[in-house]
């Protein structure tokens, strides 16, 4: 028997394990299953090679519990006496507290940096043993170690090749010795690995009681539908594989197979969800896979922002997966995989954009917030997107940027050539605003999402010459300047009595503010029309939504109340400031009505005093 040290430079490797790697206990078992799965791997690739000429047999690994142990076993390689003394007892620790003090909360950095996937096992067990048969012509070997620096290796006995890897819980670990945890944690971690995981017997249903079957619990699916041939691979097949990833949710809208050789190794299915209205509620929800071994459900940092609303799995050796977010996010292949995903996505969408718009008119509004998220944060994808992001107008037609240019320069340029994109954000409540520019024979935009105001934003940047405006910011005549305005002739005096006698009868509105303002309209518009200038609401809008703007967000809404001096009832209160109060207050309702600001006791008033004058 041989006894010995580990080879570990600071004083003892174990305290610092268990110490610091409190947070993600549960990978252990994934270290060890994938070495398990190497291990058969390899054996195959021997064979393949002509290197092993033996029986390969059923290489699969199985996963046990006993009352005190958990033992990982496999038909692999194995391990010679010489190969456990280089592997396992010889790691080479450099800097080790530094490095542990930096990363302590990241196992997984921790764990790659040292290549210590199998001391994992030393953050649940008080000892480890392997026994293990090289597919070398070589005696069985057993090596024990509970913990301390020291370990025994001993020649044994052991039936077959392959390793058994045996898992003395310790005390604070005997939630590892459930078999739910341990079920649960293999679907989790070894869903999709590439050789058959066998946990217990299947189990079924017998006079009320579950009990085994003869069938093995297979607990993988080892063909996985990314690492297949896209070719080969039916709409169905892909529905099917989206159901078995996210059970309770509904069809995808459509999917992109990746599939990347050069340069760097990617594989892949990401799905489109019908993106609802609780966009954060679907995120993360790209598993990331190395050579099918599940590592992370949180994708930022490798996946631009946008993207991780997408759905699906990746997988690729490439990405350096034990390692620090921080690091991931410098690091030159992520970015390259990060842009390779990027340009994919914009692929498939102007492709299905150019084979059949009606259709990509149809799933828009599922779309709609992806493409305007990807525009906004992705200045590679705006260049993209620019041909197959739409606009949709109030009648429920749609436009690209290009094609919506062209239907409203003609009719919509003011007199500074700024061309004037007009659009509602309510279409039921901005109604009659809505329809008083149609009537002037000018087109609506509805912009209702949720990133609406940003995109207004950015195309206001990206678009020359141009600028946005919602219909309801000015009055109508002047929401498009054709010509300078004219003057209005009207005495200071006389401004300040018609002030005065309107803003008399503007009911309080909580937080709101009305600034009376003179207009000559015509007499066929209306009399009174509330209005709320571009800027300031907007302001208003984007400090709701973000944070340190508050600014905007504290100031009272504030609206203009705007008097058509050529309306004849507008005329009629001008001259004759003894008329009773009921014509000025009717009028101030209606207008407020129409912007949906009555509301209350002020409403019920308005009824009233309606009701009163109807004859
Ligand atoms: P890594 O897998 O990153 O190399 P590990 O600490 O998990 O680091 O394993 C160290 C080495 O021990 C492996 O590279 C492999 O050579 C050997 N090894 C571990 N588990 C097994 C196993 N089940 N069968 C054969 N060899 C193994």
């Amino acid at each position: 028997m041989q006894k010995g040290h580990i080879g570990v430079t600071t004083e003892n490797i174990f305290p610092i394990i268990k110490r610091f790697l409190y947070s993600d206990h549960e990978i252990f078992l994934r270290e060890l299953v994938s070495n398990a799965v190497d291990a058969s791997q390899k054996l195959k690739t021997l064979a393949s090679v002509g290197e092993f000429k033996g029986e390969l047999g059923e290489l699969n690994v199985q996963v046990k519990l006993d009352k005190k142990t958990l033992t990982i076993s496999d038909q692999g390689i194995g391990m010679t006496a010489e190969e456990i003394e280089k592997y396992i007892n010889q790691i080479a620790f450099s800097g080790v507290n530094d490095f542990l003090d930096k990363y302590k909360n990241e196992a997984n950095a921790i764990i790659g940096h040292f290549g210590l996937g199998f001391y994992s096992a030393f953050m649940v067990s008080k000892k480890v043993e392997i026994i293990t048969q090289s597919y070398k012509d070589a005696p069985a070997m057993k090596w024990s170690c509970d913990g301390s620096p020291e370990f025994t290796l001993t020649e044994t006995k052991k039936e077959g090749r392959g390793t058994d890897i045996i898992l003395y819980l310790d005390d604070e670990s005997k939630e590892f010795l459930e078999k739910s945890t341990i079920e649960g944690l293999l679907k989790k971690y070894c869903r999709f690995l590439p050789v058959p995981i066998i946990f217990g017997k299947k189990q079924e249903w017998k006079d009320g009681k579950q009990v085994n079957t003869e069938e093995d619990n297979v607990i993988n699916d080892p063909n996985p539908l990314w690492t297949r041939k896209p070719a080969e691979v039916t709409d169905d097949d892909y529905k099917k594989f989206y159901r078995d990833l996210y059970p309770m949710s509904e069809e995808p809208l459509f999917w992109i197979h990746l599939n990347v050789d050069y340069p760097f190794k990617l594989t892949g299915i990401l799905y489109f969800p019908k993106i609802k209205n609780r966009p954060d509620l679907q995120r993360n929800k790209i598993q990331l896979y190395c050579n099918q071994v599940f590592v992370t459900d949180s994708v930022e940092g490798i996946v631009p922002e946008f993207l991780t609303l997408l759905h699906g799995v990746i997988d690729s050796p490439d990405i350096p997966l034990n390692v620090s977010r921080s690091y991931l996010q410098s690091d030159g292949n992520v970015k390259k995989i990060s842009g390779h995903i990027t340009k994919k996505v914009a692929d498939k969408l102007e492709e299905l954009f150019k084979k059949d718009r009606a259709q990509y008119e149809e799933k828009w509004d599922s779309l709609k917030l992806f493409i305007e998220y990807g525009m906004l944060s992705e200045d590679k994808f705006y260049e993209r997107a620019q041909n197959f992001a739409l606009l949709k107008n109030t009648d429920g037609k749609f436009f690209t940027l290009e094609e919506y240019k062209s239907l409203i320069q003609g009719n919509q340029t003011d007199k500074d050539k700024i061309l004037t994109y007009l659009y509602a954000s309510d279409k039921t409540g901005q109604y009659t605003y809505i329809e008083a520019a149609k009537a002037k024979g000018y087109d609506v935009l509805l912009m209702d999402g949720q990133l609406d105001v940003h995109l207004i934003g950015l195309l206001e940047q990206k678009l020359e010459k141009s600028r946005f405006v919602r219909v309801d910011s000015d009055v109508i005549e002047k929401l498009i300047p054709q010509t300078e305005t004219k003057e209005i002739t009207l005495s200071e005096e006389e401004k300040t009595s018609l002030t005065e006698t309107f803003k008399a009868a503007i009911p309080a509105i909580d937080k709101t503010e009305f600034l009376v303002t003179f207009e000559q309209l015509g007499e066929n518009a209306d009399p009174v029309t509330i209005t709320q200038g571009e800027f300031m609401r907007r302001m208003q809008e984007m400090s709701a939504m973000q944070q340190g703007f508050n600014f905007y967000g504290e100031l009272p809404d504030s609206y203009n109340l705007v008097l058509n001096m050529d309306h004849p009832l507008v005329k009629k209160v001008q001259e004759n400031k003894e008329m009773n109060g009921q014509t000025v207050n009717q009028l101030v309702d209606l207008a407020l009505l129409s912007n949906g600001l009555l509301k209350g006791e002020a409403l019920n008033k308005f009824i009233k005093r309606s009701l009163e004058n109807i004859q």
